[in-house]
């Protein structure tokens, strides 16, 4: 156990994590920027997957007039989310568009003209959380389409549920924001701190928890401060930890082992330890549902690195071009190395610029080559630096190693399933091996291989199911031939003892 001190703030006691690495923050470009609000985009593209679980379903269709707020896509089975209008206009498509994502290949997504009167529709009627049922509250969250705001984007609602299933004492607000470069949170908490106390407080009341701990990093004593002061969420007391700067410290398990001292096992979930761990967006997201019924509709957005004339945060609209934000920061500063949607160590790179956010991009960087310096892979020197690193206290060079040979189930055998994809590993390495990487295109194939695997198993089940119930209905056939000739025999001898008992001469009418 450790004591940890910051200046001018009350010390947190914390508990050892595994791993983790310093990368240099540049939070310091985006952090003094006040969240500021962006002009209506002409085109806003709301892309029907933006969340963990099934795609939502379209409610609406090319030439529909929808207000802003109007449900348009609806969550499709128990872990999907709602899609709402950003603002008001008129649907010209609803088709395929480029995904946020580095392959940008095209996704379902409604397009929509914004008419320029940002008119709302009804909004969802208003609660009273102090007065609400806990399932009250998670129907009303999952009405407002809200997921993991974090980046995770799993529909938080479902695990506002989880109060049935395990003994829940603790909710844990995740504000550490351990990726360099991002300040979305971090002004969050400065400017409406109040809020995300009541929407902490909220989140409480439907876990049935009493416990409440808003965790801060180190490098945002003024996030720390304002949430100290609104310590109280719906009456619930709200204690603040600070820890310190180091990535990945907003992983949801490195984060409990932190401050509870509980290891979360491998693949398990923290609510089997019963702690539950939302983002501090999310609580504010669900403040503004829950009090004032607005749907998930904008969210604070990060839009820096060197690439960025002038880094900003923005409260922009779900389904905002890339590029309107970058222009609404003043553009590019010259021809970016990389762009990102997300922090630097686990972000998305995108090659095209009309994409838009969704609701878990918490960041959009443009970085200058001098931010990016990567130079060629070598071959690996086995210093174990990736094993000292890695939170999961995986050996990533012996992991990589595997999958270069192509032997991806001996990857799986070593913990490729347990690796978060945080890239302290790739960050370390002296050799440039972008391991992280190979990990997730080998999670992928693996994904694909044993769903391959499984449709083959099934089909194989299903075809012998058949061949049963076939075999079975030629059987009961044969039963019934035999019994009919078993029948038809006796019915023979009946009839010939009967004519032997007949007199000579007799006839019988
Ligand atoms: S850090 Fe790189 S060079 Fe060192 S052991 Fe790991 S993979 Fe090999
Ligand atoms: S990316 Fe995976 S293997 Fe690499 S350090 Fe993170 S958890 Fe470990």
């Amino acid at each position: 156990m450790i004591r940890f001190s910051l200046s001018g703030l009350k010390p947190s006691t914390l508990f050892r994590v595994r791993g983790g690495v310093h990368p240099e923050t540049r939070k310091f470009l985006s952090a003094g920027s006040a969240i500021e609000a962006m002009a209506l985009p002409a085109l806003i593209r709301v892309p029907l997957q933006q969340h963990i679980g099934a795609p939502a379903e379209p409610l609406v269709k090319q030439g529909d007039l929808v207000l802003k707020g109007q449900l348009i896509g609806r969550a499709r089975g128990p872990v999907s989310a709602n899609l709402h209008a950003p603002t008001s206009g008129k649907v010209i498509a609803v088709g395929h568009f480029p995904a946020p994502h580095p392959s940008g290949l095209p996704v379902p997504t409604i397009t929509l003209r914004p008419d320029g009167e940002d008119r709302w529709g009804p909004r969802l009627p208003r609660l009273r959380p102090e007065d609400a049922a806990p399932e009250e509250i998670a129907a009303r969250v999952a009405e407002a389409g809200i997921v993991g705001m974090g980046g995770a984007t799993f529909p938080a609602a479902v695990k506002l549920n989880l109060r049935g299933k395990y003994p829940l004492h603790t909710l844990i607000l995740n504000a550490a924001e351990c990726e360099p470069y991002l300040t979305c949170d971090d002004r969050l908490l400065r400017e409406h701190a109040e809020e995300v106390a009541d929407g902490a407080g909220i989140m409480a009341r439907a876990l049935g928890v009493a416990r409440i701990i808003v965790v801060v990093e180190s490098n945002k004593p003024e996030a720390a401060s304002a949430m100290r002061r609104h310590n109280l969420g719906m009456g619930y007391p709200i204690e603040v930890k600070v820890v310190p700067t180091q990535y990945p410290m907003g992983s949801e398990k490195h984060m409990v082992k932190a401050v509870t001292g509980q290891e979360t096992p491998a693949r398990a979930l923290t609510a089997e330890l019963g702690i539950v761990v939302h983002n501090a967006a999310t609580a504010h997201a669900v403040h503004l549902a829950v009090r004032y019924g607005e749907p998930l509709i904008s969210r604070v957005v990060t839009v820096s690195g060197r690439g960025i004339a002038r880094p900003a945060n923005v409260r922009a609209l779900i389904g905002t071009p890339v590029a309107d934000l970058i222009a609404h920061c003043g553009g590019l500063s010259g021809e970016p190395e990389k762009l990102l949607l997300g922090g630097p160590m686990m972000g998305q790179p995108i090659a095209n610029l009309r994409v838009p956010i969704v609701k878990g991009t918490n960041g959009v960087l443009a970085l200058s080559p001098s931010e990016t310096h990567r130079s060629a892979a070598m071959p690996c020197i086995r210093c174990g630096s990736c094993v000292q690193a890695c939170p999961c206290g995986l050996t990533p060079f012996e992991l990589n190693a595997r999958i270069q040979a192509d032997d991806l189930e001996g990857a799986a055998e070593v913990g490729l399933l347990d690796c978060v994809s945080c890239g302290c590993c790739s960050f370390i390495c002296p050799s440039n091996i972008a391991l992280v990487q190979g990990f997730n295109f080998a999670k992928g194939r693996l994904a694909e291989k044993q769903a391959r695997k499984h449709q083959q198993e099934e089909t194989k089940r299903l075809a012998a199911a058949r061949s049963a119930r076939e075999e079975a209905l030629a059987e009961a056939k044969r039963a019934a031939m035999a019994k009919r000739k078993a029948e038809m025999a006796a019915k023979k001898a009946r009839e010939a003892a009967e004519a032997a008992a007949q007199p000579d001469g007799e006839v019988v009418k």
